[in-house]
């Protein structure tokens, strides 16, 4: 296995691991279908930035996440970081826990 992991939404090289995202929640029924390997900073971010249903049914592909308007200023700002570097990330309000 490689050490360097490439994270498939921010196509940065080297980042220090992915995580396994499921492009349809578990939640909501995505249990066997397609994952995306996600570094860190990038899944936080979806998860921050969108709720399950919304991931469910509207971003449920890479390519339609990565055209999203709330996550494309993200990835061009991500883009630039180095890989190894940690991004503060902030919670918008409508998916924060009540
Ligand atoms: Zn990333
Ligand atoms: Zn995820």
């Amino acid at each position: 296995m490689s050490d360097k992991y490439v994270c498939e939404l921010c196509k940065r090289i080297g980042v220090p691991k992915v995580t396994e995202h499921h492009l349809v929640p578990r939640e909501e029924g995505g249990n066997y279908g397609e994952v995306a390997w996600l570094c860190e900073n990038c899944h936080k971010q979806i998860h921050a930035l969108y709720t399950n249903r919304e991931l469910a049914i509207r971003l449920n592909t890479l390519d339609s996440l990565e055209n999203d308007d709330k996550i494309s200023k993200y990835l061009k700002y991500i883009r630039k970081q180095p890989p190894t570097k940690k991004v503060k990330v902030k919670k918008s309000k409508n998916v924060r826990k009540k």
